[in-house]
């Protein structure tokens, strides 16, 4: 079994260098745009190649660029061309035979007084070099260079071997608020990923700096600080999600469950709570990487039907709500509250396509 995954980078340019990359990457959606366009118009995919595509850019660019268009064509002709998409980010994508990575530079093809040149650009690794170093080792697909708020980062395909995991053991992971996960094994080991009250306070606290700072009408501090609160959320989820996928392995997991989410429950979980205490924590980025880091590890991910999930008896699927922090059932069932939720999604049905939209 093969996974693909993107490694980032983050490219440090010079301003000369930044320049060619902001000059080609438009060149690159539009070279796209135009493409779409004239297959749209034709109703029939292009027969271009490099030479009859006149921008500056590297051949091997404009070719990655007709490929591109063909493959969006494609889709608007099997949409009967009700959507037609148009490209607004600039990015530009390189195929393999055209970049190489080292300790310190990523080096491709950039268009320098109307040659393509290959040039080497710095990369800022930090402390991620050897994992990074490690995952480039494998088998390179396309680079794909785009400019996100300000900073340029390099996207790598990257595809890896995987060892699918055998055996039947199954585990169900219960995301919520109050314990941000709880993950019961079919065996009945169950843990608590997280810390809730933690994760309240410190978003608390943002919100009174935050408030503090919209009397001052200081904006630009203000949006600092969201992407501050983006970013550790974004960490949280990449820590529990992390420490999932050790538990199950430790368990011998070959099967993770999750519930499907659908919106109808984050704003269930939300209604409870009061306008002003808004959570904005996303569970479908943290059950994201829960796939993401499962399937590196050679475990499935499958979604299941959450109806009822916390209310249903796991021993005799008698519905019940739980008072306090006891969940009780006339069968003689009882266990910790937050630990129903996670028994019940190990044997829910699972959801057809087995994946989830967003
Ligand atoms: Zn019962």
């Amino acid at each position: 079994m093969e996974q693909t995954i993107t490694v980032k980078i983050k490219l440090l340019p010079t301003k000369e260098q930044a320049l060619i990359l902001q000059t080609m990457s438009r060149a690159y959606i539009e070279t796209i745009n135009t493409l779409i366009a004239e297959m749209v118009t034709s109703q029939a995919s292009t027969k271009k190649t490099s030479k009859d595509v006149e921008v500056p850019l590297p051949s091997a660019v404009k070719n990655q660029a007709i490929k591109d268009a063909k493959s969006v064509f494609k889709k608007v002709k099997k949409s009967k061309y009700e959507r037609i998409p148009v490209l607004k980010k600039p990015a530009c994508i390189w195929n393999n035979q055209n970049y190489t990575v080292d300790q310190k530079h990523l080096s491709f093809p950039l268009m320098v007084d109307g040659k393509a040149t290959k040039t080497a650009i710095r990369c800022a690794f930090s402390d991620k070099k050897d994992r990074i170093g490690h995952l480039l080792s494998h088998k390179l697909g396309t680079l794909r260079i785009t400019q996100k708020a300000g900073k340029w980062m390099a996207q790598i395909a990257v595809t890896i071997p995987v060892e699918k995991r055998t055996g039947s053991k199954e585990m169900g992971v219960d995301l919520g608020l109050k314990v941000p996960a709880v993950a019961v094994t079919d065996g009945g080991k169950t843990r608590f990923f997280g810390n809730g009250r933690e994760n309240k306070y410190k978003k608390r606290a943002f919100r009174s700096v935050r408030k503090k700072l919209g009397e001052k009408k200081k904006i630009k501090a203000i949006r600092n600080l969201d992407d501050k609160e983006q970013r550790w959320m974004k960490n949280q989820d990449h820590k529990i999600s992390r420490e999932i996928i050790d538990f199950a392995i430790e368990h011998d997991i070959s099967v993770i469950r999750l519930e499907k989410l659908a919106n109808i429950r984050q704003t269930a979980r939300t209604s409870r709570k009061n306008e002003k205490n808004l959570h904005t924590w996303s569970f479908y980025r943290l059950s994201q990487f829960i796939e993401y880091k499962a399937n590196l590890a050679g475990v499935q991910v499958e979604y299941v039907d959450p109806r009822y999930t916390s209310q249903i008896c796991p021993n005799c699927t008698k519905k019940n709500k739980a008072k306090d922090r006891l969940y009780k059932c006339s069968c003689g069932f009882e266990t910790h509250r937050d630990r129903v939720g996670a028994m019940n999604i190990r044997y829910a049905p699972v959801v057809d396509g087995n994946s989830q939209s967003a």
